[in-house]
């Protein structure tokens, strides 16, 4: 027989099939070694045929396959395939997503334990063998133990006699690492559904469409429609995938499917080690755990028989991967769905503009929860403007009313959520004699100063430098840091408020698989009355306790040079909102701005969404941004500059036939230097191009796949959420 193999090397000179020689052992979808060349590479058998045109004395032999099942089914080589299609890619990048990295590099060290069971039925013991008694009656009563387990309680001896007598006998097998054991766990009674969740579970499974956009506010029962909707499809039979931005914070939604659906469920995420991550998709291969949740990667949990697909907070902009293939994580779960037949439900309350508009025109069902559950109000949001601040001389990044609510709001006990646009002590350090700015060395940004290590770092490559004492360029003593940021909150909360106690939440206290976790618990806890947080702090948590949330600096997000600032801005604001009084004491929120008339800020505290929804398509469709056009972006990043622009100037000129034909589709096309011009040592140098009809990506991609060098890295990314 013949086996057609991908070789899993990613690069587009031997993305070809291969056919080798092989037995009926090998069938599809199998992880085999082949030779290849000289030496012996890792390949994936996509086909098993009868014949080959190459002549049979001229192929070669499968050496081995590497696991005894196939790793890879038949819609994970579909997929695969339109993935490679789509964004013009070797297959092997493509089929890689399907498997858990370690898998692949062969570095999994599968963890056993040993076994003790019992061998005979009947056995005559020595009368002052006690413990062996004691032992035996345990597995007796027990069926089998854990070995380690035994020896700790009956003693090492008591073990080795009986297995040297043949009573009970030992075995090593494989034991599955649960690496969130200690989330989640007890029992929860599912609660009775309210009308409207019914209703929208109802909707959800009445409509032809394979798509559902579940809109609702926070605390509206939507996650409680994602677990009865999945409860229905497991009875079934069936398997479900639950995706979510980011996995580090939501431990609350990971506990309550734990406490539901217990073992059924496994987790998949990058924070696991190497290990965990391929028991985790072990459990789900083998059809002992029948829910995949995580992050977008997850999306590809190699599960059959899928009965409903969940992409929670689907506005959110970890969907789409930096990594080629860029896919996005919804045209994934699309397309697996329709292979399926099943629903793909989208949540979130404050949807993206694109989403919207699809369900809008009817392309999705469109199903809303307009209500939060028991009719709890949302928190009143009071606008505060900054400039009025400033003029009365309140240099603080604290308002009166701000002072004011969070000095109530701790005399009664309650805990407070402080929200800040910003991370670290102050943006930048600048001489206000010379105007210097600090500057990292290898990255053309500039560097953050953090008061916790009296240093100044990159957030671009992570570099630490000193904190000069001196400008280094003019020498002179007025060397500052500009703006504010999360520590400086936490110091002035200190002068203000010397009793309460204050957890920071942000990137720098948040290291390690659960580093979000620990603060949130702390905080769910109440061991603390205030949590001074950048973005992290808006996400799903359910506090309640917190009847107050301040927006420290409102308008930050809104001057970000991207066409979706405000969308941002909007979702934000009200996702942090949202954290205020989700219990039984109403919450406020006080929002800071300097820039209080702001349309998109005043919807926010409307909470109105379709009215940000109108104001905002319509400006798109005036500038004719997306979804009535396409950004597309073909960054060009080297070490040696001369090198990249030629790589640049290459793909431009190709690229440039194409716009001549088509100049009509074309909004925009140029080349330039990136706006952040080097990172890493790397210079980035880009072509910007706006489409009104995404007709010419298959041919941009093409040009694109071929064009980059073992120095210099081409990628094309489609509405970049980061246009730095
Ligand atoms: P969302 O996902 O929209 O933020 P949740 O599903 O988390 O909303 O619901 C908000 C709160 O209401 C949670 O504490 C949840 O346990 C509770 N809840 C949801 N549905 C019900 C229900 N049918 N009966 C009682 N409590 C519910
Ligand atoms: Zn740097």
């Amino acid at each position: 027989m013949i086996a057609e193999v991908i070789v899993d090397i990613a690069s587009g000179d031997v993305d070809k099939i291969f056919d080798y020689l092989c037995d009926e052992t090998i069938c599809a979808g199998m992880r085999v070694a082949v030779p290849f060349g000289r030496s012996t590479a890792a390949g994936f058998v996509i086909k098993i045929k009868e014949t080959s045109d190459v002549p049979t004395d001229k192929l070669k032999r499968v050496l081995r396959a590497e696991d005894d099942f196939p790793a890879l089914n038949r819609e994970c080589l579909l997929l695969a395939e339109k993935l490679s299609a789509r964004y013009s890619c070797p297959m092997a990048l493509s089929l890689r997503l399907f498997l858990p990295a370690e898998m692949r590099r062969g570095t999994v060290r599968e963890s056993f334990r040993t076994f003790a069971r019992l061998a005979k039925e009947e056995a005559v013991l020595p009368a002052r063998a006690e413990r062996q008694r004691e032992l035996l009656a345990f597995l007796k009563e027990n069926g089998e133990a854990d070995a380690a387990f035994l020896r700790e309680r009956f003693g090492f001896s008591a073990l080795k006699a009986l297995e040297e007598k043949g009573i009970v006998r030992l075995e090593k097998r494989r034991a599955l690492r649960d690496p969130y054991r200690e989330i989640g766990g007890g029992e929860k009674e599912a609660p009775v559904l309210t009308s409207a969740q019914a209703q929208a579970i109802e909707a959800i499974e009445r409509t032809e469409k394979t798509v559902a956009l579940l809109h609702g506010v926070t605390g509206s029962g939507k996650t409680e429609v994602y677990l009865q909707l999945i409860a229905k499809r497991l009875k079934e039979g069936k398997t479900a995938i639950f995706l979510v931005p980011e996995i580090s914070l939501t431990p609350q939604t990971l506990s309550r499917l734990r406490e539901r659906f217990k073992g059924e469920a496994a987790i998949l995420h990058s924070g696991l080690s190497a290990g965990e991550r391929y028991d985790e998709w072990m459990r789900l291969k083998t059809g002992q755990a029948r829910i995949a949740i995580g992050a977008r990667s997850a999306v590809f949990a190699p599960l059959e028989n899928l009965g409903v697909i969940v992409l929670d907070e689907e506005h959110d902009g970890s969907y789409s991967s930096e990594r080629a293939p860029r896919y996005n994580t919804f045209d994934i779960a699309y397309l697996r769905a329709q292979y399926h037949h099943c629903k793909l439900v989208l949540g979130s309350a404050t949807p993206s503009v694109e989403t919207y508009r699809r369900a809008e025109k009817g392309e999705f069902e469109l199903v809303k929860l307009p209500e939060r559950i028991n009719h709890r109000p949302m928190p009143e949001v009071s606008i505060v403007d900054m400039r009025r601040e400033v003029k009365r001389g309140n240099p603080s990044s604290f308002s009166a009313l701000l002072r004011e609510r969070l000095s109530s709001c701790l005399a009664e006990g309650n805990q407070a959520i402080l929200f800040l646009n910003r991370r670290g002590y102050s943006q930048t350090v600048l001489c206000r004699d010379c105007g210097y700015v600090a500057k990292c060395g290898h990255c053309d940004v500039s560097l953050t100063y953090h008061s916790d290590e009296n240093c100044l770092k990159c957030h671009f490559c992570g570099t630490k430098y000193r904190m000069p004492t001196v400008c280094p360029s003019c020498g002179g003593a007025q060397i500052r840091y500009l703006g504010t940021g999360t520590q400086r909150v936490v110091e002035e909360l200190k002068e203000l408020f010397p009793a309460a106690r204050v957890l920071r939440m942000d990137v720098d206290t948040t290291s390690g698989k659960e580093g979000h976790y620990k603060i949130l618990k702390q905080f769910s806890a109440r061991e603390a009355d205030i949590l001074v947080g950048t973005q992290m702090v808006a996400k799903g948590h359910d506090f309640p306790f917190v009847t107050l949330v301040g927006i420290l600096d409102a308008d930050m997000s809104l001057h970000f040079p991207d066409y979706r600032s405000g969308e941002r801005t909007f979702q934000l604001i009200t996702q942090v909102a949202g954290r205020s009084g989700r219990a039984e004491a109403r919450g406020g929120v006080v929002l800071q701005t300097f820039d209080p008339e702001n349309y998109i800020l005043r919807f926010a505290a409307d909470y109105d969404y379709e009215g940000f929804y109108r104001y905002e398509i319509g400006m798109r469709q005036g500038t004719a941004f997306p979804p009535f056009a396409k950004i597309v972006r073909v960054m060009v990043t080297g070490g040696d500059e001369r090198e990249t622009v030629e790589v640049l100037k290459t793909i431009y000129a190709r690229i440039e036939k194409i716009y001549q034909k088509n100049s009509e589709k074309f909004l925009f096309f140029n080349r330039m230097r990136a706006p952040v011009k080097r990172v890493r040592d790397k210079h980035r140098y880009q072509i910007l191009m706006r489409l009104f009809d995404g007709s010419p990506l298959k041919e941009i991609y093409e040009i694109c796949s071929g064009a980059g060098s073992r120095d210099v890295l081409v990628e094309v990314e489609e509405n970049p959420s980061n246009l730095s």
